[in-house]
């Protein structure tokens, strides 16, 4: 039993770097090579989602199918929808909710589910859970991206071979947890730590292992960056890719300082989009030729180049067992309008600045209401020096500021200062009437149920 699942998991990883060599010369295509590809494989994506899932049969029965589909013409589709109709949804009628709930109950390191799917679980502190199932063909289209990512910043299969340090989710419902297991069958030397261990935990674990690559939440690689300027924690990786949150200026500056490199930004999400910043470091570059994205506003009309869209809609060519075509999600994400130097045929995105999930709501001083975006807050608590995290709750009762001071700063002072520049920054936004108090905390606690990640301004008022 076990001599036959460890053969089928090896198996699934061979794929996925046979896989990678097979696909990495997309990067080098040109912009027009890379959308005939698209166009061919969301005729084959339509073709296959309409023939085998009875929920995209009833979706887009409006669609012509008998000439080549446009991509604007297809509707839209959220997750609240998709997970409704879950068992509709799904291409293998023996996928039952009830029976994807109940193996996930139980799962340990990267089971399969009837005998070939990888199930795993997504977001369940805001909006709906998220339920994905990967066939070990789509995993290994999966694993074979991820090693062409990973190749992209230096992180390749080599001898000797190479210390991994994977500091991410805290169980195996989470992708990063599953794909950090299934390349341990050798390939590098790989720690694998939860980002909800205590940060000296994680100093002492990773002084042991030594890595030469280290992925991170990056909330969690500013304190470690922190600990390694304080003179704790005495590594010196090559590459350092932060995952799963927004990567702050600041939180990048204190990685620079630490290890003398720029972090590489790696997005990875459960529903199939994936990318990481280049070496010219400007932006992110989606991998077009896996998934196709789509910058709107929040009436779903395409935004231009150089703004920012309140959502994306993602087309998945690879994911057939849950077909994912327009699907949104509410990553606010601006394209740059122009070509990346290095020459990928890939849009460069400017930068993932949050979620519109993560925009308050707050009573203006005129009686209007004020939408605040994140990065509103996030900027004044950023600049101060004596705050080693911080994160912004709002309640009924106003904002709470919950803050780690330095332990060379003034407990006090940091959150006086801290007060008075959020006060500062709500009056500029024309909510200066909103209550604003602090809470000063030794560490900030990570939310389980989402990976152990952290949000940096969220809210507890229902929407
Ligand atoms: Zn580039």
């Amino acid at each position: 039993m076990r001599a036959s699942y460890t053969i089928k998991r090896l198996t699934d990883t061979t794929r996925g770097l046979r896989a990678e060599r097979q696909g990495r010369a997309a990067e080098g295509w040109s912009r027009e090579r890379l959308e005939a590809h698209q166009r061919q494989k969301l005729q084959d994506l339509v073709r296959h989602a309409v023939a085998r899932s009875p929920f995209y049969r009833e979706h887009l029965r409006g669609v012509d199918l008998s000439r080549p589909v446009e991509l604007g013409e297809l509707p839209p589709v959220s997750k609240a929808t998709l997970m409704s109709r879950f068992e509709d949804w799904v291409t293998d009628p023996r996928l039952s909710l009830a029976l994807v709930e109940q193996h996930l109950e139980t799962l340990e390191c990267d089971d399969y589910l009837l005998g070939g799917y990888r199930a795993m679980a997504t977001g369940g502190s805001t909006g709906t859970r998220g339920l994905f199932i990967f066939s070990r063909g789509e995993w290994s289209a999966l694993l074979g991206l991820m090693f062409r990512l990973l190749k992209g910043m230096g992180v390749v299969p080599r001898l000797p071979r190479m210390r991994l340090a994977a500091i991410g989710a805290p169980s195996a419902l989470h992708m990063t947890y599953r794909l950090s297991e299934s390349v341990d069958i050798g390939l590098y030397r790989r720690r694998q730590l939860a980002a909800t261990l205590p940060v000296l935990r994680l100093v002492a674990a990773l002084n042991d292992h030594q890595p030469d690559y280290v992925n991170v939440y990056p909330s969690v690689g500013a304190l470690l960056a922190e600990e390694q300027l304080e003179g704790r924690l005495r590594i010196s990786p090559s590459v350092v890719s932060t995952s799963s949150e927004v990567c702050t200026e600041e939180m990048r500056e204190r990685m620079r300082l630490a290890w003398s490199l720029e972090p590489y930004d790696f997005y990875g999400a459960t529903d199939g989009l994936w990318g990481t910043s280049c070496a010219e470091h400007r932006g992110i570059h989606f991998a077009e030729d896996h998934t196709l994205v789509e910058v709107v506003d929040s009436s779903g009309r395409p935004v231009e180049p150089g703004q920012s869209g309140a959502k994306l809609l993602i087309t998945n060519l690879f994911m057939r067992t849950q077909p994912i075509i327009r699907y949104e999600i509410t990553d606010i994400v601006r394209i740059e309008p122009e070509p990346c130097p290095c020459g990928r045929p890939f849009r460069l995105v400017a930068a993932v600045e949050g979620r519109s999930d993560d925009i308050l709501q707050l009573a203006g001083d005129g009686g209007q209401p004020v939408t605040l975006h994140p990065l509103v807050l996030r900027s004044p608590l950023a600049r101060l020096g004596g705050a080693r995290q911080y994160q912004v709750i709002q309640r009924q009762d106003g904002l709470t500021i919950r803050l780690v001071p330095r332990e060379s700063a003034d407990a006090g002072t940091v959150a006086e200062e801290a007060r008075q520049a959020v006060r500062r920054a709500l009056a500029q936004a024309g909510a200066g009437s909103t209550p604003v108090r602090v809470e000063l905390a030794g560490s900030l606690e990570r939310d389980d149920t989402a990976g152990g990640k952290l949000k940096l301004v969220r809210s507890e008022l229902a929407r």
